[in-house]
């Protein structure tokens, strides 16, 4: 666990935030996926590479791991048989256990993963992953954490109770198995009725850190695996492709910027802070202003590279004109991007969606202003993929509130 994450007493009282129940421990056979290349050079050398041979060895475990998908060190045939054989007793190449895979009418597809929790017996960890397929790109929503220790009232993912971290090799699996799945590798036999790119593109084309959980308080192994992501070498997706979303973990917005050169979204969802602290309760902890501040501050900041702000709009809370126009004012300056979200609902919750008109009113008055206001097409609602709705099974639902839920979803 990271230090955030562990008991805060500088937090006011009142401050609503989970403390993580479940801890994370390596398997006995731990998997090499995630390792950056000094780890993996530490491997090498434990196995009785010579040091002079590590970084060429790195090479190439780094090319069938990220560049080939390999699964089995059997067939990473350029690397001896001996240290293959080495590897293979002490190693894996898993990723984390897909149970269940929903595809959406609308191509969006989403795995239910399983991973390993502290002891034997307890309930498994299970996080979601969702691909979105759009005509110029293809995004994959990555979770960092089971759960969510923080609580914003809105949010499915908040009400979960089990929370821990995932580790990077997790995080970067996730990359990898909806690279396996949509049979996104080259030189790699596709899965049945795989829709594979012809013209050599890849379909996992961009990453949103939009999934379940805070990243930013799971941020060293958030930037390690992004960092892993982005290696030219292998998976290659660029900085420019990769959003972090935060609620506003001042603290680290900055190290987001410097550490992993990512773009950064906001999720402000309030312009007053009365009404954020109830919406995103860490803005007790770190209010508008200072959030503000953390922004106008990211390093890299450009009109080409702007923060994505994004809004969810909920009908008859924060989504009056008064408040477009406070929104306006209150970013006036940082180069930004407004990204209206339509609140997507989930059993139990006391917020509905603003009406389709009200939305348009709001984009339109935003759009005026300068700023380019997206309204998100909610994706993904007939399977539960779309943002906020991501809860994993373990979380049982009763088959009522289920069918209530899809009902929900389905109504635009
Ligand atoms: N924890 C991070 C990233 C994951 S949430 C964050 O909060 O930024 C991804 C986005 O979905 C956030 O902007 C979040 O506020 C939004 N979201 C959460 N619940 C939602 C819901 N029910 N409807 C629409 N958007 C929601
Ligand atoms: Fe956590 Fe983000 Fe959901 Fe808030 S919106 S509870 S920070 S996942």
């Amino acid at each position: 666990m990271t230090a955030a994450l562990s008991s805060d007493t500088s937090a006011p009282v009142g401050f609503l935030e989970k403390v993580p129940l479940e801890r994370y421990v390596a398997p006995a056979k731990p998997s090499l996926v995630g390792l950056s290349r000094a780890e993996l050079s530490d491997v090498l050398g434990r196995c009785g590479v010579a040091p002079g041979q590590c970084k060429m060895r790195v090479q190439q475990l780094w090319h069938w791991l990220y560049a080939r998908g390999a699964t089995t060190f059997d067939e990473m045939t350029s690397v001896s048989k001996d240290l293959r054989g080495m590897l293979d007793q002490r190693f894996t190449l898993a990723r984390p256990e897909v149970v269940a895979e929903q595809v959406s009418v609308d191509g969006t597809r989403k795995w239910l993963l399983r991973l390993p929790g502290e002891h034997d017996g307890e309930r498994p960890h299970e996080v979601e992953c969702v691909y979105i397929p759009e005509t110029d790109r293809g995004t994959l929503c990555v979770s960092s954490q089971v759960g969510c220790t923080l609580t914003c009232s809105f949010c499915h993912t908040g009400t979960q109770r089990l929370v821990r971290n995932l580790t990077a090799g997790e995080i970067v699996g996730q990359v990898l198995i909806a690279r396996d799945r949509l049979g996104d590798w080259p030189h790699r036999r596709p899965p049945e009725g795989a829709k594979v790119p012809n013209d050599g593109g890849r379909l996992v084309t961009n990453i949103v850190m939009m999934g379940m959980g805070e990243p930013l308080y799971n941020f060293e192994a958030v930037r390690d695996a992004l960092l892993v992501v982005v290696d030219n070498e292998g998976i290659g997706i660029s900085k420019r492709k990769i959003t972090v979303s935060t609620s506003g973990v001042v603290p680290n917005i900055k190290r987001v910027g410097e550490e992993i050169g990512a773009m950064l979204a906001v999720s402000l969802h309030a312009v007053r802070d009365d009404l954020r602290n109830t919406l995103v309760p860490l803005n007790r902890k770190y209010p508008i202003a200072t959030l503000i501040e953390a922004c106008r501050n990211y390093p890299g900041l450009t009109n080409a590279k702007r923060i994505t702000f994004e809004y969810v709009m909920l009908k008859g809370v924060n989504d009056s004109l008064g408040d477009a126009r406070a929104l306006v004012k209150l970013l006036n300056g940082i180069p930004a991007k407004i990204n209206l979200i339509p609140f997507n609902p989930w059993p139990g919750t006391r917020y509905e969606c603003s009406d389709w008109e009200q939305i348009e009113r709001f984009s339109e008055y935003i759009f005026n202003a300068g700023y380019s206001s997206p309204v998100r097409t909610p994706r993904g609602r007939d399977i539960l993929a779309a943002c906020g709705q991501l809860k994993s099974e373990t979380e049982k639902l009763t088959a009522r509130e289920r069918m209530a839920l899809r009902a929900m979803a389905m109504t635009d």
